[in-house]
């Protein structure tokens, strides 16, 4: 049997920055993938994502946002590739709305550099947005686009850096804590490694392995969409407007300033669809592309060119909207993650490093609580 020090099943976003975390210190490291590299079946595919700083739905991620931007600048410098853009985060809503009331306390509150904007100076600084007259906006400096593509193969390239094997088209179908210390880690065709540690994250997929822990996890299937404006795509760029999130009644709908190359990304935070992962309808009906055209009709109506692209995506949404990181009961060296619940992203160069602290020395400096697994139990008690 092949033995590791570490062994990391499931390379999306989180996988792969536990990879290079464990790699970076010295770990030796075997990363096993259920498809291919950079597929796009779990929750990290597409091009883009955003980076929020202020967090109006939980203020408390404020220091770990931070420095998970601090990381992607890192790794950035470490790999040589453009990660991060910066280009201000816009949250906005009915002025009694928690996305405004949450945003605008979690700036003043963490020192944060931001702007109250009413609906008005909204359009006139970004025409291309037109909200409704009662909205209210909390415009924060150090939001971004992050690139999702070369964050993980950045993570992905450290780890091969430092050392790490990486395979794909390697499906984990069990792992169990071994006789002599340790566990070991079986895939489908029957290979089986062993290492002292072993990270678990496998996105919408956590739950089966780890379902003594009967983690209440809803699977969402989204469709984030890109289009073409019918204005000079030089006035919507990522140099002249923010990201942004707008609430419309009990709707949250976001965006990413346009890419030349991709275009404006639009979509709907939250379809409403729940699914099991291995049975996702990962076609695009029309209906899907109109659900989004009719917001953008109503509110942006110079994005309303042609779609450039449009895919499936997963969430996989805990019942509080935050993430599941932590230890597992069966044996020490064993940690898990599926942080996720739509914005779990951003935080992924903080939670390889919580996950490689957790492996390796049973205990992290971050304040985990929040994201452990008894939460669930607790409440249900
Ligand atoms: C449409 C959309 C928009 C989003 N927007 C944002 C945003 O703007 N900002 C933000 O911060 N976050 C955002 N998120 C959330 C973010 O993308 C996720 O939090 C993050 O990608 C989760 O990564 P993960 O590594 O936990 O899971 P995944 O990316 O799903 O990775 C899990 C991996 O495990 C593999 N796997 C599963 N089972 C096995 C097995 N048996 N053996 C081996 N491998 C296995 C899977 O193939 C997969 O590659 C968005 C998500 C979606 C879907």
């Amino acid at each position: 049997m092949e033995t590791f020090d570490a062994i990391v099943v499931g390379l999306g976003a989180h996988g792969s920055a536990a990879a290079a975390a464990l790699a970076r210190r010295g770990q030796r490291v075997l990363g096993l993938e259920r498809f291919g590299r950079g597929d796009g079946r779990g929750s990290s595919g597409g091009w883009t994502r955003m980076i929020r700083i202020v967090h109006f739905e939980h203020p408390w991620l404020v220091p770990m946002a931070t420095a998970a931007w601090d990381g992607w600048r890192a790794l950035e410098t470490e790999t040589g590739s453009a990660i991060l853009t910066q280009t201000g985060g816009l949250y906005a809503g009915p002025a009694t709305s928690t996305i405004v009331t949450g945003a605008a306390d979690g700036a003043a509150t963490h020192g944060l550099e931001h702007e109250v904007l009413d609906a008005r100076e909204i359009h006139a600084r970004w025409p291309i947005l037109e909200p409704a007259e009662d909205v209210v906006g909390v415009l924060e400096a150090k939001a971004g686009a992050l690139r999702a593509d070369r964050a993980n193969a950045g993570h992905l390239a450290v780890a091969e850096r430092g050392g790490a094997e990486l395979r794909y088209r390697a499906q984990v179908v069990d792992w169990r804590p071994a006789a002599g210390g340790g566990v070991e880690v079986e895939t489908a065709d029957g290979t089986v490694a062993g290492a002292d540690h072993l990270v678990l994250t496998t996105g919408p997929w956590i739950a089966e392995f780890v379902p003594e822990l009967r983690l209440p996890l809803k699977i969402e299937r989204e469709v984030p969409m890109w289009f073409r404006p019918t204005v000079d795509p030089s006035t919507v760029g990522a140099d002249r407007m923010p990201i942004w999130v707008l609430r419309e009644s009990d709707t949250m709908y976001y965006g990413i300033p346009n890419d030349p190359e991709l275009g404006l990304k639009i979509s709907i935070h939250h379809w409403g669809t729940f699914v099991e992962p291995d049975a996702v309808d990962r076609s695009v009906p029309e209906s899907d592309i109109e659900r989004v055209r009719q917001f953008i009709r109503r509110r942006m109506p110079a994005a309303n060119g042609p779609l450039v692209h449009a895919e499936v995506c997963l969430y996989t949404n805990a019942p509080d909207e935050t993430f599941i990181i932590d230890r597992h009961p069966a044996a020490a060296g064993i940690a898990f993650a599926s942080a996720c619940s739509g914005h779990g992203f951003k935080f992924a160069p903080v939670i390889g490093d919580i996950l490689a602290d957790l492996v390796t020395t049973g205990q992290t400096g971050w304040p985990i609580a929040p994201f452990s697994a008894a939460r669930f139990a607790t409440r249900s008690s």
